[in-house]
């Protein structure tokens, strides 16, 4: 297996690839990489380039054309879980191909996220992505509370709230019939939504569906969500 590496687009000049000392430590010293051996470099925004190491620097030898993404663009608002399940939650998703996270702070939410979580969750959703050899490293933006990031959704985008209880379409019939390009999908946290939350999301635009007729936990909805969508668009 060929070793892959996330770089920046300001890292790369011509066909040079500026290596910062944290790279070059993890390419020769923890990967034993040496001269003329070669690497993946991605840029996270969907291209990559077969590297090769010259004298503690990289050189590209050739664009790579693969895609490993999914053809539908797959938001997460995501009410954040108790403890450390939400790194549960990118690291799996980021495996099934979901291309932005949005943690948020819904009513029944107890955890306060500091600045320094955030820094570990990208870090986590970056080795996901290289790991499950994606060629986009998904965004995981800032948490808000769930009522304010509902208003930044995109209006084209299908929108769907999962709730836990009820008589409601199920979200694997909604996505059959569904034919958009881009879909945002809610879940909650371990005690669900509040009422006052549901009625905004559905006068928002969301649709409310269901995940079948067992409870899933918080950690295991987000998971089922994106394994829905990557088996009804991906190749
Ligand atoms: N304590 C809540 C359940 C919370 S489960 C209750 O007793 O009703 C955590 C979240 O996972 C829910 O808010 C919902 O978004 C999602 N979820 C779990 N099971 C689901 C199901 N069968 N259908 C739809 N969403 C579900």
């Amino acid at each position: 297996m060929i070793n892959r590496l996330v770089v920046t687009t300001e890292q790369i000049q011509g066909d040079l690839i500026n290596l910062d000392s944290h790279q070059l430590h993890y390419l020769l010293r923890v990967l034993r990489l040496g001269n003329n051996d070669r690497f993946i470099a991605l840029d996270g925004l969907g291209h990559s380039w077969m590297a090769e190491i010259i004298d503690k620097s990289a050189k590209i030898v050739e664009l790579i054309d693969v895609d490993a993404e999914l053809p539908i663009f797959l938001s997460l608002i995501t009410a954040l879980p108790k403890g450390s399940g939400y790194e549960q939650v990118i690291r799996c998703c980021t495996e099934l191909g979901v291309n932005s996270f949005m943690p948020v702070i819904s009513d029944r939410t107890i955890i306060k996220p500091s600045n320094n979580k955030i820094q570990r969750w990208r870090k986590i959703v970056t080795e996901a992505a290289e790991q499950s050899e994606r060629q986009i490293v998904p965004t995981i933006f800032e948490p808000v509370k769930f009522t304010a990031a509902i208003d930044h959704i995109q209006s084209e985008s299908d929108k769907y709230i999962c709730i836990a209880r009820g008589d409601i379409p199920s979200l694997w019939h909604c996505l059959l019939n569904s034919e958009s390009s881009s879909i945002v999908i809610a879940t909650g946290c371990e005690g669900g939504w509040s009422d006052q939350e549901v009625e905004k999301a559905i006068a928002s635009g969301f649709k409310p569906v269901s995940l079948g007729s067992r409870i899933l936990r918080a950690v295991t909805a987000p998971i089922v969500v994106s394994s829905l969508v990557s088996a009804i668009s991906d190749r």
